[in-house]
């Protein structure tokens, strides 16, 4: 891509598309927006990186904590850096090792937690990433999500010895899974019991899905995407006590060379202060229209699919069974996704290039490029319906996606 604009984006070879990845979500608002590009243009100005905080910095900071559950927090880079870094916070505050996951749940290319990590992993039928040194994720108990009796039968097996357990508020690196049966509230009580801490991965969730994101009860939360508005910025937060025990005021080491950094504080703030609940509105609307669309295409050509949601993230999966965990979502035709997918892509819409991915709406969605998306669904629909005759040979040029 060379260019985006709004609800567009531009390739090399001059070709347009409705854009519907929204760079892996962060880009609520859409491309280029004229007050975040402003406010990038203005801080640039005045010189790009201190090294030390600036009001920027607090400014988001103070957005961040009146937004969320959160009493108190830290900017990194990446969202990988947030969990990493609440990682080592929740083993140093507890002196415990382990660390329960979810099957399919992504919290970005931390060793640790690169077990059973979700669509990059998934999309590519990659085994756990080479290079991960089987001591580093030996700590690392992989349970199914959504099933709490996994979890009460893992701290039977291990008491006092889990550090903590982190889960993304709604799943959404798998294709989007909303946590069942209260599943957040019943492993806050789980980690309670065992003086355990529960990481609320709101990296994907947090300041899309709502003002505050998913919000539900835990001791860390990490935030990033749409908090960096387009520029490289995370954060990690959560419970004063907990936070205390992070260096300088604390032992446990953190630290960032940009951290912080002016020109991401400014397009993450300025993208925060125009996420009004009328935008979260548009979202959720423009979210139902575009789900309801993709599934009257679906069955018109007797695709057989579930349209999964987590407030305005959603997924189409292509499989008639229902969808709560890692080992569900697997079971979809991927055949027909990959179908469906390269005819929108031909038709000017580009989609999230993975059965396990979220569709990511922006506020810059306007009633063209939904007329554009409606008219590109029933034939991509009927290319998904051919595949369940003749299945695609397999794709050798398929490239990663996520770094
Ligand atoms: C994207 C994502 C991450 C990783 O964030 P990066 O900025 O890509 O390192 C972590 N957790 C969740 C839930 C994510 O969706």
């Amino acid at each position: 891509m060379v260019r985006g604009e709004g609800c567009r984006v531009f390739d090399v070879d001059g070709r347009e598309y409705v854009d519907l990845v929204s760079s892996w979500g962060p880009l609520i608002l859409g491309h280029a927006h004229p007050a975040v590009i402003d406010a990038v243009q203005t801080t640039a100005a005045r010189g790009t990186s201190f090294g030390t905080p600036t009001p920027g910095e607090v400014d988001l900071a103070a957005e961040i904590v009146a937004r969320t559950p959160v009493e108190s927090v830290r900017l990194v880079n990446s969202g990988t850096e947030a969990t990493m870094s609440a990682l080592r916070l929740a083993r140093g505050f507890t002196g415990r090792d382990l660390v329960v996951k979810f099957a399919g749940c992504y919290h970005g290319h931390v060793d640790g937690l690169l077990a059973a990590a979700g669509s990059g992993v998934a999309t590519l039928g990659l085994p756990d990433s080479p290079g991960v040194p089987a001591g580093t994720t030996a700590d690392t108990l992989v349970l199914p999500y959504n099933d709490i009796e996994a979890v009460r039968r893992a701290f039977a097996a291990h008491p006092g010895r889990i550090a903590c357990v982190i889960t993304e508020a709604a799943a959404g690196n798998m294709g989007v899974i909303a946590p069942r049966n209260d599943f957040n509230a019943l492993l806050y009580a789980e980690c309670q019991a065992d003086g355990a801490l529960l990481i609320m991965d709101e990296v994907m969730t947090g300041f899309r899905v709502g003002p505050g994101g998913v919000a539900d009860r835990a001791d860390l939360y990490t935030y990033g995407k749409v908090m960096g508005g387009g520029l490289p910025a995370a954060a990690f937060g959560g419970r004063s006590d907990v936070m205390d025990h992070l260096a300088p005021s604390g032992s446990v080491y953190q630290a960032g060379t940009l951290s912080g950094n002016p020109l991401a504080c400014a397009a993450g703030l300025t993208t925060l202060r125009h996420c009004t609940e009328d935008v979260y509105r548009h979202l959720d609307a423009t979210s139902a229209t575009l789900q309801k669309l993709a599934s009257d295409a679906l069955d018109k050509a007797g695709v057989a699919h579930r349209v999964s949601t987590a407030g305005n993230m959603f997924s189409v999966f292509f499989t008639d069974a229902d969808v709560t965990d890692y080992a569900s979502a697997a079971g979809q035709n991927v055949d027909a996704f990959a179908a469906f997918f390269h005819r929108m892509l031909e038709a000017g819409v580009y989609l999230p290039p993975s059965a396990f991915e979220a569709w990511f709406v922006s506020a810059a969605l306007d009633d063209k490029a939904m007329e554009q998306i409606a008219a590109a669904l029933p034939a991509a629909a009927e290319a998904a319906a051919a595949t369940n005759n003749s299945p695609l040979p397999p794709r050798a040029d398929m490239t990663p996606f996520r770094p």
